[in-house]
C-alpha cells in the first residue's frame, strides 16, 4: 500500500503527463529523481506513473488510465536494457502525444533511440519542468537549453543547485524497503576511470544538513548519493538520523573512509549487510581503475566490523585490460579471506562496460581474449565460489553485450531494439580509434576530450607494464 501526498484528480483543461519508468516498481519508487519530478509536475499539471510490472506499463498506477489518454510521456531511462521495454510500451499503447526521454542513459548517449522519441532532455530537469511544459511540438523544444531532437550539433548538459530537500515523498515498498529517500549529494569527488556517474553528474554537490528532511510518515531513510560516505558531514548525518530513531540504509559505501565509529553507527542504524565495491582484487588493476582501495584497506575494514554485520556483499568487475586468470582467481581468494571475518559472503561480478564520456570509452568490451575468455572467467568464478561456500551472483553475459552495444552505438543500432540479432552489431564492442568521432561527442559534459584521451593513454601505459 502506497502513501501518496501528491495525487490529483483529472480536471478538464489541465494537461496530463505520464511519468514512465520502463522497469519494475521496486526500482522506480526508490529513485529520488523520479520522486522530485513527480512532485514538481503535480504542482501545475496532473502526473501519473507507469511501471513495467503494473498493467504491463500500459495503464497508470494511480487511476488505471491508458497511456494513450495522456498529453505528454516522460520516459526515465536508467539502464540500457530498459530501452526494449520502453519501445514495447510506446508501440503497444498507441501513444500519440509528445514523447520525451531523460535519465542517465540519455545523458550518456541517446543516439540509438533517435527514431523512437521526439526529444531528449540531457541533464537534471528539476526546476525546469514548467518552462518546457507548455511546449506543443518537438520543434519548439529544439533550442531550449538541454534539449536534443536530433538536429542540434552540440548540447550542453544542464545541472541544478541542491537546495532544500523534498519534505514529502511517495512511500512505497522499494529497493531500500519502505522508506523515505534522502538525497545527500549528487556527483562524485572521486576519479574512478570506468565511472560514468562522475562525468554526467559533475560537479559534485553536497546537501547541507539544514536542508535535509526528517520525515514523519516512516522511521526508515535511505541516504542517497553516488558515494555517500564522501559527504563531509556523513558521520554527523548518520548520527542525527540514528538519534532520532531512524533505521538508515546508505545507497553505497567506500571501504577507505569507514572508521570504527561510522561502522558502529551503521550497526545502530540497523544495517545488516555491509556492501562494498573493491571492483578488483589485484593491486595493479585497482590502480588502473583508479579505485584507490588496496586489498589491505578492504581487509582492515572487514576485520573491524566482523561482529557488526550479518552479511558482506562485494562487487567486482572482470574483462579488464591486462587481466589474467590469476587476477580473476584473486577475487575468490579475497572473498575467502573475508569469510574469516564475516562468514556469509556474496560476490557480484560484472563485465566492465567501457562507457561513453569515461577515459575508458575507447577500450574494447571483454578485455584481452574477448568474449570467449570472458565466458571462461565467469565459469571459473562460479566453480570456485561453490567450492568455498561463497554466494555468487552470476552475470548474464548476453545482457552485458547488449548493454555495451546500446551504450556505444549510433542511430544504426535501432534495428537491435526492433528484434535484430546482436551479432550484427558487435563492431560496437571493438576498441575505438582515438581520433574517431564518437556518436556522443555532441554532448558537452564540461570535460575536454583531449584530456580524456591523455588520461586513457596513461592508464593503458600502466596496464602494459603489468
Ligand atoms: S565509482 Fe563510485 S566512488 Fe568511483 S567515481 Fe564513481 S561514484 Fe565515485
Amino acid at each position: 500500500m502506497e502513501f501518496n501526498p501528491f495525487q490529483r484528480r483529472f480536471r478538464k483543461g489541465v494537461k496530463k503527463v505520464a511519468l514512465v519508468y520502463p522497469n519494475r516498481y521496486v526500482g522506480g519508487i526508490a529513485n529520488v529523481g523520479l520522486q522530485r519530478i513527480y512532485a514538481e509536475l503535480n504542482d501545475f499539471a496532473i502526473c501519473e506513473r507507469f511501471y513495467s510490472d503494473v498493467f504491463n506499463g500500459l495503464r497508470s498506477l494511480e487511476s488505471g488510465t491508458p497511456l494513450s489518454e495522456f498529453d505528454v510521456a516522460l520516459f526515465s531511462l536508467q539502464y540500457e536494457m530498459d530501452y526494449f521495454k520502453a519501445i514495447e510500451i510506446l508501440k503497444k499503447s498507441g501513444f500519440r502525444g509528445l514523447k520525451i526521454a531523460g535519465g542517465p542513459c540519455v545523458m550518456e548517449n541517446p543516439k540509438p533511440l533517435l527514431g523512437f522519441f521526439d526529444a531528449f532532455f540531457i541533464g537534471e530537469v528539476e526546476g525546469r519542468l514548467e518552462e518546457i511544459f507548455y511546449v506543443r511540438s518537438p520543434e519548439e523544444l529544439s533550442g531550449i537549453e538541454g534539449f536534443y531532437t536530433g538536429k542540434e550539433e552540440k548540447v550542453k548538459r544542464v545541472y541544478s543547485r541542491l537546495g532544500k530537500h523534498l519534505e514529502k515523498e511517495i512511500i512505497g515498498e522499494g529497493a531500500y524497503g519502505r522508506c523515505f529517500l534522502v538525497e545527500i549529494g549528487r556527483g562524485c569527488v572521486r576519479k574512478c576511470s570506468f565511472c560514468l556517474v562522475r562525468q554526467i553528474y559533475a560537479p559534485p554537490r553536497w546537501r547541507k544538513i539544514e536542508d535535509l528532511p526528517f520525515p514523519e510518515e516512516v522511521k526508515k531513510v535511505a541516504l542517497i548519493a553516488p558515494s555517500p560516505t564522501d559527504h563531509p558531514s556523513f558521520k554527523e548525518i548518520l548520527q542525527l538520523f540514528v538519534e532520532k530513531g531512524f533505521e538508515v540504509s546508505p545507497s553505497s559505501l567506500r571501504a577507505d573512509n569507514l572508521d570504527e565509529e561510522t561502522l558502529e553507527l551503521l550497526k545502530m542504524a540497523n544495517v545488516k549487510t555491509l556492501t562494498l565495491a573493491p571492483e578488483t582484487a589485484s593491486q595493479e588493476l585497482s590502480e588502473f581503475l583508479r579505485k584507490d582501495i588496496s586489498p589491505e584497506e578492504l581487509r582492515n575494514v572487514v576485520e573491524i566490523c566482523s561482529d557488526k554485520f550479518e552479511k558482506l556483499k562485494l562487487y567486482y568487475m572482470i574483462g579488464l585490460p591486462g587481466e589474467s586468470f590469476e587476477d580473476v582467481l584473486k577475487i575468490v581468494y579475497q572473498a575467502k579471506e573475508m569469510k574469516n571475518f564475516i562468514p556469509r559472503i556474496e560476490i557480484s561480478v560484472n563485465p566492465l562496460v567501457p562507457k561513453p564520456h569515461t577515459p575508458l570509452q575507447w577500450l574494447s568490451f571483454g578485455g584481452e581474449g574477448g568474449l570467449e575468455k570472458l565466458r571462461m572467467k565467469i565459469e571459473i568464478l562460479e566453480r570456485e565460489c561453490v567450492k568455498f561456500g561463497i554466494e555468487f551472483s552470476k552475470p548474464d553475459l548476453k545482457e552485458f553485450i547488449l548493454q555495451a552495444i546500446l551504450a556505444r552505438g549510433d542511430e544504426s543500432v535501432s534495428g537491435l531494439l526492433e528484434g535484430e540479432n546482436f551479432r550484427k552489431y558487435t563492431r560496437f564492442l571493438e576498441a575505438i580509434e582515438i581520433e574517431k568521432e564518437l556518436p556522443w561527442d555532441f554532448i558537452d559534459h564540461g570535460y575536454k576530450k583531449q584530456r580524456l584521451a591523455e588520461e586513457f593513454e596513461k592508464l593503458i601505459e600502466r596496464v602494459e607494464k603489468i
